[in-house]
């Protein structure tokens, strides 16, 4: 019987690095020695190598695409879940906060208001979620109340709504902070109503408020306009009404550096 052929050898198909540069597995290619390394002392198999070759290049690109929903979210500062203290905000139901970190509601296109008077977290809540909701691969976008009627009202005069209108309902998530800091004029009413109603069931919206539920008429000026918007956004909605007092002041106030007169007054204008 003659002897069994011995496996011809592979031929070396290229250089490695380029084909890793085409192909764009950039991750693999910046630490390839290393990671040959690691899988040759823990003695991996080839399965073993190439799935930990492409963990660290999976690893990578989410870090990549998390990176850049965040610069487009455009939010005003970098805050977490982790960094928020529940002990001094005892209103705020922990099991709450960690359902909504899933970004279940956000898959769902549920909204969620979050209420209460300022300093007490709402906006640091509010860029939190919008941050799990990036990681979990939902676009947001961050704008400010103001910001936002004030854009539309500028696209309305030129001609340009639609298309301001559209760039507001894109975001999967769209978070807008600081509803009734300023009464809106009529206008502004109506162009929020019409982007509420574009984005309803579609996309969600994680509104922040100083005002209550109740007081909402006298924030769009317009009662029939504040019910419909508040119909749309109350349907399928998470509401979270923060009480207590303003986080900003509470090192102060235990200090002693201000009484609660001056807390107060600085709490109405900040
Ligand atoms: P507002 O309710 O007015 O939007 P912010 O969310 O902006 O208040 O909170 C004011 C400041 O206090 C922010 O810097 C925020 O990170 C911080 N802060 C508020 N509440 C907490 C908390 N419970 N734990 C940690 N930081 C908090
Ligand atoms: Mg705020």
């Amino acid at each position: 019987m003659a002897a069994p052929k011995k496996a011809k050898p592979l031929e070396v198909a290229g250089d490695l690095e380029p084909m890793l540069t085409r192909l764009k597995l950039t991750a693999i290619r910046d630490q390839l020695d290393t990671l040959l390394d690691q899988a040759g002392r823990a003695e991996l198999n080839l399965r073993e190598a190439l799935a930990m070759l492409c963990a660290a290049e999976v690893a990578r690109k989410d870090e990549r695409r998390i990176q850049m929903g965040m610069s487009i979210a455009k939010f005003p500062y970098v805050r977490t879940l982790e960094g928020f203290e529940y002990d001094a905000q005892p209103s705020v139901d922990p099991k709450q906060i960690r359902e909504l970190a899933t970004s279940r509601w956000v898959a769902n296109g549920d909204s969620v208001l979050l209420l209460g008077p300022p300093g007490v977290g709402k906006t640091h809540l509010a860029v939190a979620l919008g941050r799990e909701a990036i990681v979990r691969g939902y676009s947001t976008l961050f704008v400010p109340a103001t910001a936002l009627v004030t854009q539309l009202a500028r696209a309305h005069a030129e001609g340009r709504l639609e298309e301001k209108l559209l760039h507001f309902a894109k975001p999967k998530l769209l978070v807008v902070d600081e509803l009734g800091y300023l009464p809106f004029e009529a206008n502004a009413a109506h162009l929020f109503f019409q982007l509420v109603s574009r984005r309803y069931e579609r996309g969600s919206m994680l509104v922040t408020s100083n005002r209550s539920v109740a007081e909402w008429g006298g924030v769009f000026g317009d009662a029939v306009v504040a019910t419909a918007i508040l119909d749309r956004l109350l349907h399928h909605s998470h509401v979270i009404t923060i009480r207590g007092d303003s986080y900003r002041l509470r090192t102060k106030r235990r200090a002693g550096l201000v009484n609660q007169a001056s807390a107060n007054t600085e709490a109405t204008t900040n």
